[in-house]
């Protein structure tokens, strides 16, 4: 431990400074699992580029702005963040909602895609639930891209694990998620969501968000959804 104060830093020339170690938690923008280019042709390499590189990065730099110095919830999860969401100060609600919502929703959607033909097939106890709670593949995309397509303006649309540890398709307006008490319509893990925001698509398929939805089935990356399912059901 030195007595000496820190040389001054210039922001300008060494960019944001990281909180003291031990104090507070920042969040980072994850990697993508892939290339830009590895979800073409359902999602196109630029908006994957402007997706990740600048949406996401936002919401990560908006969320650690707005925790700054509110050392009772930087530490937090970010799941925990949302959960707790309706138990924050009201000067950071609304920024961890959105913020928070928005990194939370963006960090599960990079995961639970995968190239064309590499994210496999819902398997074994997942593919019984879908069977059991959904009615099968083919009712689950279509009650969840009916969820996206009803979501009138921006949002996501959900697949969770309730309660009841069954699943549930659901829909959230904005960067809202399931995980949200309090606010959320249906509540639950999610496990699998995709992005209805005009961001998502609109570059390639322009005001066809059905189109979006149809080709995006393509690049579900089962394998993760089916580990995310089963850490679901232990919780
Ligand atoms: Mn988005």
């Amino acid at each position: 431990m030195s007595a000496r104060a820190p040389p001054r830093r210039n922001p300008y020339t060494e960019g944001p400074e990281s909180p003291p170690s031990g104090i507070a938690m920042t969040f980072k923008l994850p990697d993508l699992p892939y290339a830009h280019d590895a979800l073409e042709p359902a999602v196109d390499k630029t908006t994957m580029e402007i997706h990740h590189g600048r949406h996401h990065k936002a919401y990560v730099d908006n969320l650690n702005k707005a925790l700054e110095g509110k050392n009772d919830w930087s530490g937090k999860s970010i799941e925990e963040l949302c959960r707790r969401v309706n138990e924050l100060p009201a000067d950071i609600k609304g920024p961890v909602r959105n913020n928070g919502g928005g990194h939370y929703n963006h960090s599960l959607f990079w995961e639970i895609m995968a190239p064309k033909g590499k994210g496999g097939s819902p398997s074994g106890d997942l593919a019984r639930a879908i069977d059991a709670d959904l009615g099968g593949m083919e009712k689950l995309k279509a009650a969840v891209s009916d969820a996206g397509m009803k979501r009138f303006g921006s949002g996501w649309a959900w697949i969770i694990v309730n309660a009841q540890g069954k699943l549930e398709v659901t829909s959230t307006p904005n960067q809202d998620n399931p995980l949200m008490q309090g606010l959320a319509e249906k509540t639950g893990t999610p496990i699998l969501g995709v992005d209805v925001w005009e961001h998502a698509y609109y570059l390639k398929y322009q005001n066809k968000r059905a189109d979006y939805l149809a080709a995006w089935w393509d690049v579900v990356n089962w394998s993760k959804v089916s580990e995310l399912y089963a850490s679901a059901r232990k919780q």
